[in-house]
């Protein structure tokens, strides 16, 4: 595995609780954060050290201790984590998502969706920092997310 996986380097340690809903936030690097924010939002940032809410009903994407907050509508990428499940796409950088992990369980009982991933991120492909709101890699999600999609076909 790569260095990808890992914690965002320099990123401080504790979670602090999310402004709008009191989840413990995760740290995500500065240039994450620039990356994913629409012109206006980003025109009124302040540097400063933000975090990800991940919380799925709190329309917080990133919060920093001075008070700072930006919302989905903030946010260029539709966060996943935020909408509601079916047709959501996890995998920022290739687009790995519900519908085809769906579809490719029906046709074949199985996803190649993680090992895709786990080739691309081989190749250093990955581009998570600047395109997964998220700013880490996608691979648990996406194992996470051909799990619940298994088990919604077996309960059908
Ligand atoms: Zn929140």
């Amino acid at each position: 595995m790569t260095e990808c996986c890992g914690p965002a380097p320099g990123a401080p340690r504790g979670r602090p609780a999310c402004t709008g809903c009191a989840t413990a936030g995760a740290p995500v690097d500065l240039s994450t954060v620039k990356a994913l924010l629409v012109e206006p939002a980003l025109a009124r940032l302040n540097t400063a050290v933000f975090y990800f809410c991940a919380d799925t009903k709190c329309p917080v994407v990133y919060f920093a201790a001075d008070g700072q907050r930006f919302l989905t509508s903030d946010v260029r990428a539709r966060v996943w984590q935020k909408e509601p499940p079916g047709d959501r796409a996890i995998c920022y950088c290739f687009g790995e998502n519900e519908r085809d992990i769906r579809a490719e369980i029906a046709r074949d009982g199985a996803s190649g969706a993680v090992n895709r991933v786990r080739e691309h991120i081989a190749a250093h492909r990955c581009a998570c920092e600047i395109r997964n709101p998220r700013g880490a890699c996608c691979l648990g999600d996406v194992a996470e997310a051909v799990k619940r999609v298994l088990g919604e076909t077996r309960l059908s």
